[in-house]
Order: C-alpha cells, then sequence, then structure tokens
C-alpha cells in the first residue's frame, strides 16, 4: 500500500515512519515532487489537517494522510493551539515561539499544558480522524536537544525528560502523535 505523509517536515516524517507497518510505502511531499506550501487556514488542527489531505487529493489523486498539532497552554487560555507554529509571528521560528511562550507563562503558578496532534486520513472515498493528546507542563528552561518545535520545554506527564530528552522511539510512545498513528495504524489494518 502506498501512502502520502502530507508534510515537508522531516522530524514528523520520521516519527511517523517509525511507527508504520513495513507493508506500507510512505511517500513524503517531496517524494511526489510537491514543493507547494499547503494553506493552513482552517480555525482547527482538525480542519487543516483536512485541508491537506484534500490538497493533496485534488492535485494528486493519491491515498493520503497529514497530521496539525497544536499546543494548549491552561493559563494562557489554551493558546496558542492552532496558532502554534506562527505564535511569534508569519516569519518567526521555533527558538521565538519557545521564546514567546516563556515569556507568557513567567510569573504564573499553572504551567499545564497539552499537545493535541489530529491525523486526517484520505483513502479511496473515505476521509476520517483520530485525535492523541499528550498532557504535561511546560519548564522554566529549554532542556535537551533531540527532537522540534516546542520539544525542549514540554515535559509530560508522569516522566522526568523533557520531550527533547528523550529517544524518539520514547516520545512516540506516549506522545500525542503516536497515538493519533496507532489509532490509523489500527484502522489501515481492517482496510
Ligand atoms: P504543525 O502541525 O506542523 O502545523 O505544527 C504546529 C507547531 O507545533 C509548529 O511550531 C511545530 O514546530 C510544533 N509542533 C508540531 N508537532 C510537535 C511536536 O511533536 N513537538 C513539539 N512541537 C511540535
Amino acid at each position: 500500500m502506498k501512502l502520502v505523509f502530507a508534510t515537508h517536515n522531516q522530524n514528523k516524517f520520521k516519527e511517523v515512519k517509525l511507527l508504520l507497518p513495513s507493508h506500507i510505502e510512505l511517500l513524503s511531499l517531496t517524494d511526489i515532487n510537491c514543493t507547494d506550501d499547503i494553506p493552513e487556514t482552517a480555525a482547527t488542527i482538525e480542519g487543516n489537517a483536512v485541508l491537506k489531505t484534500e490538497y493533496v487529493r485534488s492535485h494528486y489523486g493519491l491515498d493520503c494522510f497529514a497530521d496539525d498539532t497544536g499546543l494548549e497552554v491552561s493559563a494562557l487560555n489554551g493558546e496558542p493551539g492552532v496558532f502554534s507554529a506562527r505564535y511569534a509571528g508569519e516569519n518567526k521560528n521555533s527558538e521565538d515561539n519557545i521564546d514567546k511562550l516563556l515569556k507568557n507563562l513567567a510569573g504564573k503558578e499553572n504551567r499545564s499544558a497539552r499537545f493535541k496532534t489530529a491525523i486526517a486520513l484520505s483513502i479511496n472515498v473515505e476521509s476520517v480522524l483520530f485525535l492523541g493528546v499528550c498532557e504535561g507542563t511546560i519548564t522554566k528552561v529549554r532542556r535537551g536537544d533531540k527532537g522540534f518545535g516546542y520539544d525542549p520545554i514540554f515535559l509530560p506527564t508522569d516522566f522526568t525528560e523533557t520531550f527533547s530528552e528523550m529517544s524518539m522511539e520514547d516520545k512516540s510512545r506516549i506522545g500525542h502523535r503516536g497515538k493519533a498513528m496507532r489509532q490509523l495504524i489500527s484502522y489501515l489494518s481492517k482496510v
């Protein structure tokens, strides 16, 4: 089975490839010669995941899935949420996003947060959504050098290492994307 994972993010691609059974041939957007920046203009992470699969389906006619992830911080009323990628502004990067988050959380007692990943699957004529959630807290300083995005400041509940301090395998076992991916894999095993 050939399946496109609609992402340009190599870190995500590696995480996801690690989880998929070997009979599924995973293709990235690069593999299908898609260099477009697919618009993520929906109001929810679920909506953005669906937009990405619809784009691949309508432009390339291929079976595909896409994820969209948001970090919700309780003391910031669920921000940055669907705006996680652009939290510090359109042309800013993950370092800027982390700086802004740590600044906005400074002095706040409650540092609880959760990562949510929505995965949309478009296979044949069917569209299905899966959701994975990982609860945790935001650390006061960055810790670790693995992973990407907000990983250096996310400490999952009941663990002593941030996502950036743990291996990709451990992050996938307990993390938001791994949880959503296992639902996707279980679904694919029945089609
Ligand atoms: P998107 O799902 O690629 O749109 O990501 C939204 C934002 O969340 C980006 O800033 C990513 O770097 C960040 N992000 C997505 N997944 C993860 C993750 O697993 N760990 C940390 N940050 C993430």
